[in-house]
């Protein structure tokens, strides 16, 4: 188990938004154009598709521009969002920019075929410039984010890499077999607010999952929940099955689940309820004693759906 040190640390979801951005700069020599043209011609006007893409990237945001293509009176162009702050002038030239849209721009992109950036993780799929951005969002190859939770880690990669990330960067306990026992023992139970949380990763059906324990505020109520993530796609998820048993004094709670994909964020998971959740009270009535510890011991199974 890693233990984390205190207060939940809200992972920010924004990178992974924003990689798709990130047109990858290697790809771009295999980009074409659809129609194919001459040498003479291509000299005479864009030499070169790394031309042809530089003019594409907004010179003041350095994204890629998707239309509305805007360009002031002397020809300078700007994305779209990037026009609205400006105040209404353009930033190279300092003219007034108008309501100018650079079409011959925008038929230039739609011309254009590129791979998707998920390329080097094993998507070969080719799109025109405009969709390319729509795939990448949904690509089954795109990086998953790190599902550590507790820290801002910005790490991604495909499964293995983060497998190998959790085990030697973030210390995270790795066990083999569908089956297991934890014991969850908190010294000062009433402070929920430096919570705890923890994670520990099963290897199982040559797939791994993430176990999630955790004290948070449900309200005013503090609670521990516990829940499992699997590392890989949703459609994938769906086809296994988990079941939570907690108790103690002669009771005893179940939770029988699917495990939710690490696609979806360890904080939405949480917030859904989607879990073991054992309120405190309950917590230390199976822990016994005189309820200044908590002791709880959670046995767990995982099976593939038939
Ligand atoms: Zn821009
Ligand atoms: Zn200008
Ligand atoms: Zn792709
Ligand atoms: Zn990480």
């Amino acid at each position: 188990m890693a233990p984390g040190g205190g207060i939940f640390a809200e992972i920010s979801e924004s990178h992974s938004e924003d990689s798709r951005f990130s047109t990858a700069n290697v790809q771009l020599e295999n980009f074409q154009l659809s129609k194919p043209s001459n040498n003479s011609s291509a000299k005479a006007g864009i030499s070169s598709t790394n031309g042809v893409h530089e003019l594409l990237e907004c010179p003041v945001c350095t994204k890629s521009m998707y239309p509305p293509i805007h360009q002031c009176p002397n020809g300078h162009t700007l994305c779209s969002s990037c026009k609205l702050r400006v105040h209404n002038h353009c930033p190279t030239c300092r003219y007034e920019l108008g309501n100018i849209r650079c079409l011959a721009l925008e038929k230039v992109a739609e011309s254009l075929e590129l791979p998707c950036q998920h390329q080097n993780l094993g998507c070969s799929d080719v799109f025109p410039y405009y969709s390319k951005l729509k795939h990448e969002q949904m690509c089954r190859f795109r990086p998953y984010n790190c599902p550590y939770a507790g820290s801002e880690c910005l790490v991604t990669g495909d499964i293995p890499t983060l497998v190998t990330h959790l085990r030697n960067d973030h210390k995270v306990d790795m066990h083999d077999g569908c089956t297991f026992n934890h014991r969850y023992v908190k010294s000062n139970p009433q402070e929920v607010e430096n919570a705890t949380w923890m994670l520990t990763v099963f290897n199982c059906f040559g797939q791994h999952f993430c176990l999630h324990f955790e004290a948070f505020l449900l309200g005013m109520a503090p609670v521990y929940m516990a829940f499992l993530r699997f590392m890989g796609d949703d459609n994938e998820a769906k086809n296994f099955n988990y079941s939570l048993e907690v108790g103690g004094n002669g009771r005893k709670l179940i939770w029988q689940g699917v495990p939710r994909s690490i696609r979806d964020s360890h904080r939405k998971v949480r917030d859904s309820y989607d879990g073991l959740v054992i309120h405190r009270n309950m917590a230390l009535f199976f822990s016994g004693g005189n309820r200044q510890e908590l002791k709880l011991r959670v046995t767990g199974r995982i099976w593939r759906e038939q």
